[in-house]
């Protein structure tokens, strides 16, 4: 193996120590805790499992978390009902509805719901507008971690060549902003792309965001590229009846060609949660009118 393992983990420790700092200097100005609520609708057990962890690290940074489990028939009034009463309770700095949410609900409506200045998820379309805009909002989690493994790992991405694989709401086409705003060269690829591994070829940053296990492979790579696997696939072990996790590039031959590369596990995943984190950490500032250097976190 030639590159350089990203290591998320560790980058995410030390996100959610910064976070921590930060909060516990929150708590002193404002005399009360930054709050996290967390709404989960059903027993889908790896949404269950998202959720118990971000109520762990909420409080092991130092803020409170307020987790709301509702019954899979749920109304759709009776969730909208809740969100606005998280809306109005000054004790919340964030409000993270777990997704997906059952299907007789509209996901849509339910984020169009929440205060866009308490979506410390970002997918409100008011934070959207916001991304694309330039305007300070809320960043979804996932792409803002990947970014700044970018930053950390190659500093300025300016004028850098970059091809994001896949364009859903949460992924891909906030990736491709964030990319945007460090004037890095654009591609956003998909299903119906010609000659996938061609467009790939060019990019000094990959980043695959598909959900395929492995199809990104090691002869797309240009050599030196940066490569940053967004994918979180189980697939069936080598031993009888054990799974395991892949993502979305073949790490065993892109590792031999690129410049640096994060692994999964261990690479994007742990970053989603310490930057929600980081993001309600930075809410809970801008609705108390506290001020904040947020380029230190
Ligand atoms: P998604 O909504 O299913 O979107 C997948 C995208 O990949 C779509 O834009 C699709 O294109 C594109 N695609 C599918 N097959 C393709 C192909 N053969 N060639 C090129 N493009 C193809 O998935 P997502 O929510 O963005 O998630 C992507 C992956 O990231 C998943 O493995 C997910 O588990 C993982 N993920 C990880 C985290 C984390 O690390 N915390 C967070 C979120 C997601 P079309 O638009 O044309 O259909």
């Amino acid at each position: 193996m030639t590159a350089q393992i990203i290591d998320g983990k560790a980058f995410a420790a030390g996100l959610r120590e910064r976070v921590g700092t930060v909060a516990a200097d929150f708590e002193a100005k404002a005399g009360r805790k930054a709050g996290l609520a967390v709404v989960l609708v059903g027993e889908d057990p790896a949404s269950q499992v998202y959720v118990r962890n971000k109520g762990k690290q909420t409080l092991a940074c130092g803020m409170e978390s307020f987790e709301h489990k509702l019954p899979a028939d749920t109304s759709e009034a009776d969730l909208l009902a809740v969100v606005e009463k998280l809306n109005a309770d000054p004790a919340v700095d964030g409000i993270l509805v777990q997704l997906p949410l059952p299907s007789h609900m509209n996901e849509q409506k339910v984020i169009a719901a929440i205060n866009p200045d308490k979506d410390v998820d970002g997918f409100h379309v008011v934070n959207v507008g916001r991304l694309s805009t330039g305007l300070p909002g809320f960043v979804p989690c996932t792409p803002l971690g990947c970014v700044m493994l970018l930053k950390d790992q190659l500093g300025s991405l300016s004028g850098l060549d970059a091809v994001v694989v896949g364009r859903s709401n949460i992924v891909g086409k906030p990736m491709a902003q964030l990319l945007i705003a460090e004037s890095c060269t654009v591609t956003v690829a998909h299903s119906r792309t010609q000659d996938l591994p061609e467009v790939v070829r060019r990019a000094d940053i990959v980043v695959a965001a598909v959900g395929r296990p492995e199809m990104v492979k090691g002869e797309w790579i240009k050599p030196g590229a940066t490569v940053i696997d967004v994918g979180i696939n189980r697939v069936a072990g080598a031993e009888e009846g054990k799974t395991r996790l892949v993502g979305d590039v073949d790490f065993a031959s892109a590792s031999e060609v690129a410049g640096a590369i994060t692994p999964v596990p261990g690479g994007v995943g742990p970053m989603t949660i310490a930057v929600l984190l980081r993001n309600t950490i930075v809410a809970a500032h801008r609705n108390a009118g506290i001020a904040l250097d947020e380029s230190t976190i």
